[in-house]
């Protein structure tokens, strides 16, 4: 029996055609400036973005901080998510390592930061303050997509405000594939954005981070500081350019088993939110915990939160999903 894991889109093995272009992969020593395919996927990846440079980190954790350090100083501040990854999940690194202050605002149902709320959060020119200086959004947000006219409004709204507006773009392709569009149409609002090759585009390590040159230049200086510099590390971006450039379009089959799972389990009477992209968010309650045992054991891994995720990815097919639906309706009585 096959193990479905549908913990999150981290999971996922290289393919082998990834496998192949690792094995190949031109290399030298990437601190140095010298490894052609590091060089080759900072290239691509700001060009397709439209950006001017790009950085190769390891984490999507040390790109989302080294896009907060280039952009603020010590004392600084930035405006994000209660729920924001770059808020809650990421250790406290901005503030503990950068001096910068967060300033969480609830995040909206549809993902969003309400822009009104987020103008009661900037603070005035005074010294008893942080002064403001970035609003940081997240899109993908638990799925779901922020709607491009919000990016238009969040952009004409930061550069009224003098603030810098920065992008933990994580899933930005699931977004662009889910509304059909340019991945570049999305990153075009945002003065930096930073990019996830290991969840759903299936690499096994790597994030980048997009922005100017100057930016970018500031980043790279910190990712040095924070024992980020790698040196062959074209064997890890070859992987990353490999999911760039083959592995982008297909993130439209993840949608598609994450809204039959979501409309399975919605028809065996369960309480299911509106599903977008990848995940689905089950309203499992005080079952979670029995949920995620008896899934064990028909190789079903899930999470025991309450509000249940379940996350799809390149290793779960169709028939998976159904088996996951099978197991539910066993269970629900
Ligand atoms: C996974 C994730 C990150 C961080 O990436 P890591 O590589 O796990 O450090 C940042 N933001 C979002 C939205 C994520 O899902």
């Amino acid at each position: 029996m096959s193990v479905i894991d549908l913990r999150s889109d981290t999971v996922t093995q290289p393919t082998p055609g990834m496998r192949e272009a690792m094995l190949q992969a031109e290399l030298g020593d990437d601190v140095y400036g010298e490894d052609p395919t590091v060089n080759r996927l900072e290239a691509y990846l700001a060009g397709r973005l439209g950006f001017a440079a790009a950085l190769f980190v390891p984490t999507g954790t040390m790109s989302n901080l080294l896009g907060l350090l280039a952009h603020c100083e010590r004392g600084d501040e930035y405006i994000v998510g209660q729920q924001a990854h770059t808020y809650k999940y990421e250790g406290g690194g901005a503030a503990v390592l950068g001096s910068i202050q967060p300033q969480p605002v609830e995040v909206e149902t549809d993902g969003s930061l309400d822009l009104e709320r987020v103008a009661a959060a900037i603070k005035p020119d005074d010294f008893h303050f942080a002064r403001t200086r970035l609003l940081a959004l997240e899109n993908t947000m638990q799925g779901k997509v922020l709607p491009m006219s919000y990016l238009a409004a969040a952009r004409d709204f930061t550069r009224r405000h003098g603030l810098a507006l920065h992008l933990d773009g994580a899933r930005l392709f699931n977004a662009a594939v889910r509304l059909g569009i340019d991945a570049r149409d999305i990153a075009g609002h945002f003065d930096s954005v930073s990019v996830c090759l290991s969840k759903g585009l299936g690499a096994p390590v790597g994030s980048v981070l997009c922005g100017s040159s100057e930016l970018i230049g500031k980043a790279r200086r910190w990712r040095k500081m924070v024992g980020g510099g790698m040196r062959q590390a074209g064997v890890l971006a070859a992987a990353g350019l490999y999911a760039l450039e083959h592995l982008v379009e297909r993130l439209a089959e993840d949608h598609a088993n994450a809204a039959r799972l979501g409309e399975g389990l919605r028809a065996l009477g369960f309480e299911v939110e509106p599903v977008q992209t990848n995940m689905v968010y089950l309203n499992a309650g005080e079952q979670a915990q029995a949920f995620k045992a008896t899934a064990a054991e028909r190789g079903i891994r899930l999470t025991a939160a309450p509000r249940l995720r379940m996350v799809t990815h390149m290793d779960v097919s169709a028939g998976d999903i159904e088996r996951v639906i099978d197991f539910f309706a066993s269970v629900r009585r």
